[in-house]
């Protein structure tokens, strides 16, 4: 009999911390810019590329996903974006006081698209 192992998904989200707004991902980083980074057994992905993927599906090409709550280490896919990398770019510099602004633009856009 083989023993029981954890799926991808079961072994993802056992490293998040929940709290009341971001997801904290708890597991490694990639250091520099502090993005999350998952290993599946395929390789090694963004951790918060990979909650995206698992909640909508793939990420459309040519784009990024972006944080829409700024915060590099969050995997709330309701924080997550996928946007041009010029968007994502021109929200950087804006930074986090438009944070708020962004969700609702992402909000609006997804009913939109519902
Ligand atoms: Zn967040």
């Amino acid at each position: 009999m083989q023993a029981t192992r954890p799926t991808e998904a079961e072994r993802f989200w056992a490293k998040v911390r929940k709290t009341d707004t971001c997801w904290i991902w708890t597991a490694a980083n990639n250091g520099r810019k502090g993005y999350g980074v998952f290993y599946p057994a395929a390789g090694k992905i963004y951790a918060h590329r990979w909650a995206y993927v698992d909640t909508y599906g793939e990420i459309p090409s040519g784009l990024v996903v972006d944080h829409l709550c700024c915060n590099v280490r969050c995997v709330n896919p309701d924080h997550l974006e996928a946007v041009t990398n010029r968007e994502n770019l021109m929200r950087a510099d804006i930074g986090p006081r438009n944070a708020a602004h962004n969700r609702e633009r992402a909000a609006r856009r997804r009913l939109a698209l519902a």
